[in-house]
């Protein structure tokens, strides 16, 4: 017994040993010439704050950062004389600072273009692993620093999650669903290639009946899903002429909302047709991707199961919201089954928004990059005011109301005592016109400078 017990500590300190050196790879990298992590106290000064989106901004703060948490927030401007220890101040003074911002649909391991058909079978989870800490990347220097990632191939996006929490590369804090559940044959399942390239590449989302959707969402849990995807119903961009209807039925969404929420985990359904998007409201979900065609009937729906909605309005602005447009934009090359439910789109997802907002339907903000390119992400709040809602209204889409949708409010979305300090900086206010959300001065995510160009 004894023998065992000096073995366990053995690997203990031999576990202490990796995750030492761990720790000193991370430094490493953060040290390089473009990115810094500050020694000892950072004082942030700030010419407006909004903390907390919703509440009023306010003039001439000062943010204390201590070990990547805010530690406090002061009227004014703080010296170095006024905090113990060492200390650093970053100049914010002619600034709107404001909390970094989130986005609750995206996929980093990969990028809708002309190669997506050939990528699929060409790419390995280490081409996938490359692929996204570009994309992550990009994603943090939109501003960007808490993202959801609903659905990937392989196991990349749980290795970039992990890389990125442990400092070795630069991106947002992911919240990973693993492989999205799907019906075999349904939007999330490999489709488009002969049977025996299909058999080959098998999911680990694909599940039918109520049993067998149970596994597969303890199979998302055990691979290391932060959050449950489901596609609810037929997709877009699925190379099927099988429309957008419900694909899951009734009994099978019942199962995955009650298997996902027993393992502690939020369950979102990818719905397009007012069908599926009430089926997975009635069956528990938490939130509705896309929602395209949710009607007033499913939005009264939406109010009394208390359920979100996360619109992602850019991706169909970015690849055309007109025939048209669609017809010469990035998907124009598209295969017929596609072609077909694109150019059905058109307006909608506008006037989806616009009508949930009029309703009073929670909305969080989600881009679904990936299909539109990986970077553009703020320009959602773009549209959200397009359609709509104010400026402030937009802004807390994308950070309180994202956090909340997410379970993730104790940690970001505000700045307040105890969070995360993720924020982003930019010269005018976005209250008074939105678009400043597009050009960052300066970018802040767990205590460290990614941007500052002020
Ligand atoms: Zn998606």
């Amino acid at each position: 017994m004894r023998q065992y017990q000096y073995r366990l500590v053995v690997i203990v300190a031999a576990l202490a040993a990796i995750t030492a050196s761990y720790h000193a790879i991370a430094a490493d990298y953060y040290k390089s010439p473009e990115f810094s992590v500050p020694d000892g106290t950072t004082i942030i000064h700030a010419g407006t704050l909004l903390a907390v989106p919703g509440e009023e901004p306010r003039a001439e703060q000062s943010i204390i950062v201590q070990n990547g948490r805010i530690a406090e927030i002061r009227d004014g401007f703080a010296s170095l004389a006024d905090v113990e220890g060492d200390a650093n101040i970053v100049d914010l003074s002619d600034q709107f600072v404001m909390p970094g911002f989130i986005d609750l649909h995206v996929h980093l391991t990969s990028q809708a273009g002309a190669s997506r058909k050939l990528d699929a079978v060409t790419n390995t989870n280490a081409d996938l692993a490359m692929t996204g800490q570009m994309y992550a990347r990009r994603t943090l220097l939109a501003g960007f620093t808490t993202v959801r990632d609903l659905g990937s191939r392989g196991n990349a996006i749980f290795a970039l999650r992990d890389a990125i929490k442990d400092g070795k590369v630069a991106g947002p804090k992911i919240i990973a669903a693993g492989s999205a559940i799907t019906p075999t044959g349904g939007h999330g399942d490999i489709h488009g290639f002969r049977q025996e390239v299909l058999d080959v590449m098998p999911s680990t989302g694909v599940c039918d009946g109520a049993d067998g959707c149970r596994a597969a969402v303890r199979r998302q849990v055990k691979r290391g899903a932060d959050v449950i995807k489901v596609t609810a119903t037929g997709g877009v961009l699925s190379e099927t002429a099988t429309g957008t209807g419900q694909q899951f039925t009734d009994e099978e969404l019942l199962a995955i909302a009650e298997t996902a929420h027993a393992l502690g985990r939020k369950v979102t359904a990818h719905a397009h047709e007012a069908v599926g998007i009430e089926a997975a409201l009635r069956a528990g979900f938490d939130s509705i991707e896309h929602s395209m065609w949710a009607d007033r009937d499913t939005m009264k729906l939406f109010l009394k199961m208390d359920a979100w909605i996360v619109p992602t309005v850019y991706p169909i602005t970015a690849v055309g919201d007109t025939p048209e447009k669609m017809k010469q934009g990035p998907f124009k090359d598209m295969p017929p089954p596609i072609m077909a439910k694109l150019l059905r789109l058109q307006s909608q997802p506008k006037v989806m928004t616009r009508l949930a907002h009029d309703m009073g339907v929670k909305i969080a903000l989600g881009t679904d990059s990936g299909v539109s390119p990986h970077g553009e992400n703020a320009n959602e709040f773009v549209e959200y005011v397009n359609a709509g809602m104010t400026e402030m209204e937009a802004l807390m889409a994308g950070t309180v109301n994202a956090a909340e949708a997410a379970g993730y409010a104790d940690s970001v979305g505000s700045l307040e005592i105890g969070k995360a300090a993720d924020l982003v900086a930019m010269r005018a206010s976005p209250l008074d016109d939105i678009n400043a959300v597009l050009s960052l001065s300066f970018i802040m995510r767990d205590g460290v400078v990614f941007k500052q160009t002020h």
